[in-house]
């Protein structure tokens, strides 16, 4: 019964993070994140594949305290919110999640703001804590950095430039007369 990995995580995808440090043990996996819930609207739909592998290590922070480490690595179809192009982003994150017992705790490690504290006093669902973290980690507008894309952008930049000159100009006008 020690030492499988699979014993740790329950059917239902649920783990006792403190169980988990106690016994220095990991879980991991490989997730498609297009089926994760929350992700659904951040990647491209013709992306296909988002293969992300994620591993959650049940550790300690510098202080001995128990936290998780979770890691993150693999490929995500993003859209490029500049030239609408999919491209695929990459992924490699590792993050140290301190654990709380209770909601004090989570408040009083919330406010060293040195990690990123969980309740971990009920079970944590091992896709959840991924999903959370593969959320983090996407950037809120991603671009893409073709030469084509990031040129069109400088372009762009300059266009606007002048229109707003133009619009400083018509500004300076004398206001119509009024009867
Ligand atoms: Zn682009």
């Amino acid at each position: 019964m020690s030492g499988r990995q699979g014993a740790a995580i329950s059917r239902d995808g649920t783990f006792d993070a403190f169980d988990l440090c106690a016994r220095r043990a990991t879980l991991e996996g490989i997730v498609d994140a297009t089926t994760l819930p929350r992700m659904a609207d951040g990647v491209a739909d013709e992306g296909g594949l988002a293969r992300v592998a994620w591993r959650i290590e049940g550790t300690s922070d510098a202080l001995g305290r128990p936290a998780l480490e979770i890691g993150l690595d693999g490929i995500v179809p993003l859209e490029c919110q500049r030239c609408l192009a999919p491209f695929e982003g990459p992924v490699a994150q590792r993050t140290l999640l301190l654990l709380a017992r209770d909601e004090r705790e989570l408040a009083r490690l919330d406010g060293e703001a040195e990690h990123e504290v969980v309740l971990a006093s009920v079970p944590l669902d091992a896709l959840e804590l991924v999903e959370d973290e593969l959320l983090l980690t996407l950037p809120f507008a991603p671009r893409c950095e073709r030469p084509e894309c990031v040129g069109a952008a400088t372009a762009a930049g300059a266009a606007e430039e002048r229109t707003s000159a133009f619009g400083a100009l018509a500004g300076l006008k004398p206001a119509p007369k009024n009867e």
